[in-house]
């Protein structure tokens, strides 16, 4: 399961390694989780890897456009695997859980803006934000 992540690795010009492929796999199973997470996952399959090679990983994979950081509102920042398709983000205002929106239009940038003041626009940062069902379902019970 791990020749997909490896030949992403390749793609990107960066070198395979243990704690590379470790990190691609924990967000590919587990989206939109934060530094934290993403160090008790890897740990969970390498015991031995540092706090410090986590971040230095991530920060790389992030500067490789094979991990994509978001940080909606004031939340800690979190990582996914899922890069390249400008989908969007709906954030629960109660418990902060994260779903993917895929973009109705799917390339960057997705909205135009009434007045770009001449900027040259490359990006348009969507979230949606509410209440999840679970919270939504809480709410009512109460
Ligand atoms: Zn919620
Ligand atoms: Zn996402
Ligand atoms: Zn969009």
């Amino acid at each position: 399961m791990t020749a997909d992540l490896e030949a992403r690795l390749r793609a990107a010009s960066l070198r395979v390694t243990r704690p590379r492929l470790a990190v691609l796999a924990a967000l590919r199973d587990h989206p939109h989780v934060d530094t934290d997470t993403v160090i008790a996952l890897v740990r969970s399959d390498l015991p031995t890897v540092s706090h410090q090679a986590v971040y230095d990983v991530l920060r790389a994979l992030t500067e490789a456009g094979l991990v994509r950081r978001i940080q909606p509102g004031r939340s800690t920042a979190r990582y996914e695997a899922r890069v390249g398709d400008n989908h969007h983000h709906v954030v629960c205002r109660s418990c902060g859980v994260i779903a993917d929106v895929d973009c109705a239009v799917g390339h960057v940038p997705c909205l135009t803006a009434s007045d770009d003041h001449g900027f040259v626009v490359d990006e348009a940062e969507v979230v949606y934000w509410g209440t999840c069902p679970d919270c939504a379902a809480d709410r009512i019970s109460q």
